[in-house]
């Protein structure tokens, strides 16, 4: 097929080549990842941060993700400690994100962070993002290509319907296979799942042997804020929609099929439905309904990250 769109681009070399030389610049550029599309800079330019802020229209107290190659990558910048190398060990590459202590040192604008003193970071795992990282002398600072508050892109199409020709590159690297953000995690103090994510909290406990810390956080951070992951339009969780122009998003088989019925997964597969979360709450949107209504999902598993993000784009 053709590409109709000038700024979407297939991985190759000549491509690799010209995101980094655009990116030393202090220029943007739109990754795929195996969570969602993240929205790339320079960790270490102010330039770059300022740029992702003011595209996604970030307000400036929500600190980003940094994201490394690998652990001894990341360790100029982070302070690392037990828990992190376990969990590390397991999980990494991967949607998983950790919260540390960020070194005195570190050459990570004051903006990524929004002044704090801790820091979040992950390696992710998809390929694409691999062979950038292994390739430059800078993290990336990266949160996901949508406007601030919006639904998250899980496609090189998504991103050019969030930001249109604003973006010089964005990298077409496939249907992101998880489809939701990382896991959370804070690692600061005693550990705290800050947003859920495919790793559950049970895994996570398993490898630390702990329990979580019921603490409330301190920190303020953007997964945390009650509006977020919205489609723009209301949502009505644990109904039904009497109208057929209100769409109804469902889960296993417990639905007939109807033209305005979407579901996450038929054969009642939860790491499916997350895959499928996004894509579905932007087709709908697209189609024009006005309201979405979503039958209850199991709050086991995934099922608990995909009903924190229902309930904050319900807000
Ligand atoms: P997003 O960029 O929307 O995927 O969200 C970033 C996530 O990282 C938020 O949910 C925060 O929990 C977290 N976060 C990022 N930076 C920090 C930081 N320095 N301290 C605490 N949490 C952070
Ligand atoms: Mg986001």
């Amino acid at each position: 097929m053709k590409n109709i769109y000038s700024n979407i681009y297939s991985f190759n070399k000549k491509i690799l080549k010209k995101t980094i030389k655009s990116m030393k610049q202090g220029n943007i550029a739109s990754l795929p990842t195996e969570t969602v599309y993240g929205l790339a800079g320079n960790a270490y330019s102010n330039k770059a941060v300022n740029k992702i802020f003011k595209l996604k229209k970030r307000p400036k107290k929500n600190p980003l993700i940094v994201h490394y190659y690998n652990y001894s990558d990341a360790k100029k910048d982070v302070m690392f400690n037990k828990n992190f190398v376990k969990l590390y060990e397991k999980f990494c590459p991967g949607p998983v994100t950790f919260i540390l202590k960020k070194k005195r040192n570190s050459k990570i604008v004051s903006c990524v962070t929004a002044n704090l003193k801790t820091i979040a970071i992950r390696f992710p795992s998809h390929k694409i993002m691999r062979s950038i990282l292994k390739k430059i002398k800078f993290p990336l600072a990266m949160p996901s290509a949508n406007l601030s508050t919006g639904l998250s892109p899980v496609s090189a199409l998504d991103v050019y319907q969030e930001f249109k020709e604003k973006l010089k590159i964005i990298i077409n690297g496939g249907k992101s296979k998880i489809g939701i953000e990382s896991t959370v995690v804070d690692l600061t103090e005693k550990p705290k799942i800050l947003r859920p994510g495919i790793i559950s909290p049970k895994q996570i406990k398993s490898i630390l042997k702990i329990n979580f810390s019921k603490k409330k956080s301190l920190i303020k951070s953007p997964g945390m804020q009650k509006k977020h992951y919205s489609p723009g339009i209301p949502i009505v969780i644990g109904k039904k929609p009497s109208k057929v122009d209100e769409a109804f998003i469902t889960f296993g088989k417990k639905y007939k099929k109807s033209s305005n019925f979407f579901n996450l997964s038929k054969k009642a597969d939860l790491k499916e439905a997350a895959a499928n979360l996004y894509q579905v709450m932007r087709k709908i949107k697209n189609k024009g309904y006005k309201k979405i209504f979503v039958s209850n999902i199991p709050n086991i598993g995934p099922g608990i990250a995909i009903n924190d993000r229902l309930k904050r784009a319900s807000k």
